[in-house]
């Protein structure tokens, strides 16, 4: 039966089994304080390829496969591209993610979410804050300019002066934090005062449902090749999305099995490599160059678990010095990452060597350099 926005849309808690209409007010379990999923129909055939050249919606052109707005919205997120590098004798596929919009695989989500925004909420003057290390900041302030709502991002202390001059040119208005804990404390106070849209993307499902078409598209670029797919992974939206994604597609009949999802996690904040394998890694270090993912305590931490254990998959914990040498390695390739997204590329070179030598490997390049290329400079000469 249709919601009382008719959109059809339920939120699921994923501990107490609570369900309710989707509410863009709501951001954890009103009865227990966990996560919600989103449930929603979907079908359950992926477009042509050739249709989405033609396609000019971003992720919508997948609007048969996402959750259904009344009003959806796009700045040309999505349908990135591969290109094929040759590294350390592996030829690696890279999904090129720093090509969105903003600069970020994180435009999926927020497409998604403030979609939800623009159809649930009515009125004037909207405010939406988001609590970020930057690039889901720099999302969200700029599909939220773009569509007419306020953005307030509440960034930590620490967060790279690029991604916040950035997000004020977006029109993104900035309150700094001590920390990244504190900074969430603040977006809620926000959200609970003052009224405004909380959209925490290390919460909201919407942003893992925008992630599944990354697994959509490497399936219709590269059919069944891929054997390994590298994600650094920091709230598990991209993980977890990815390995949805090759889930339906596996439902759906389109591939025979799903290539092994790796996490690659860094020195300082490793918790899903201490939950699956129950110890801490060799080095461990006060700060990390992988400033995009650096959540102790991230709220999906067992889905995450889900979606490398159910793949075959595992969780790699790469240092500062192999960071640094895989964004060399990636700019004598003509990719300018930021360190997060180098660290994909640091975890498979450290799983070819520690537990096997993938066949097809993929990683994921997340964010682009560009918004930080002082620190890009630092790195790598
Ligand atoms: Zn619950």
């Amino acid at each position: 039966m249709a919601s009382s926005a008719g959109h059809g849309n339920r939120y699921r808690c994923l501990k107490c089994g609570f369900t309710l209409d989707e509410d863009p007010r709501i951001w954890k379990c009103p009865k227990c304080g966990y996560i919600l999923d989103l449930v929603y129909e979907y079908g359950d055939t992926l477009p042509e390829y050739k249709e989405l050249f033609r396609c000019s919606r971003g992720i919508w052109c997948f609007s048969n496969q996402i959750p259904r707005y009344s009003s959806t919205y796009s700045l040309g997120e999505g349908l990135t591209r591969t290109r094929v590098i040759r590294i350390d004798n592996l030829d690696i596929v890279a999904k090129l993610e720093l090509y969105n919009p903003t600069g970020s695989f994180k435009d999926r989500g927020t497409a998604v979410a403030i979609s939800m925004v623009k159809s649930l909420v009515g009125g004037n003057s909207i405010k939406v804050v988001e609590d970020s290390s930057g690039n889901a900041g720099l999302s969200t302030s700029c599909y939220a300019a773009y569509t007419g709502l306020t953005p307030v991002i509440v960034v930590p202390r620490t967060a790279p002066r690029g991604k916040i001059n950035a997000i004020e040119l977006c029109g993104g208005n900035i309150i700094v934090a001590h920390n990244r804990d504190h900074a969430s404390e603040v977006a809620r106070e926000l959200a609970d005062r003052e009224g405004y849209i909380y959209l925490p993307h290390t919460w909201l499902p919407h942003f893992v449902e925008g992630m599944k078409t990354i697994a959509y598209e490497l399936y219709l670029e590269h059919g069944e090749e891929l054997t390994h797919i590298f994600i650094p992974s920091s709230s598990g939206s991209a993980l977890i999305g990815v390995y949805r994604g090759y889930l339906d597609l596996y439902r759906w009949g389109y591939i025979a099995s799903i290539p092994k999802i790796i996490a690659v996690q860094n020195t300082y904040a490793y918790p899903l490599y201490r939950l699956a394998k129950n110890r801490e890694p060799e080095i461990v270090e006060e700060q990390t160059l992988a400033d995009g993912v650096s959540l102790k305590n991230p709220p999906r931490l067992l889905e995450m678990k889900k979606a490398i254990e159910n793949s075959g998959g595992d969780v790699i914990v790469v240092s500062n010095s192999e960071i640094r040498h895989s964004v060399k390695t990636l700019i004598t390739q003509g990719i300018l990452p930021e360190p997060t997204s180098a660290s994909a590329l640091a975890g498979l070179i450290k799983y070819s060597v520690y537990v096997e030598k993938p066949d097809r490997p993929a990683i994921l390049i997340t964010g682009s350099g560009l918004k930080m290329i002082d620190t890009l400079k630092q790195i790598a000469t």
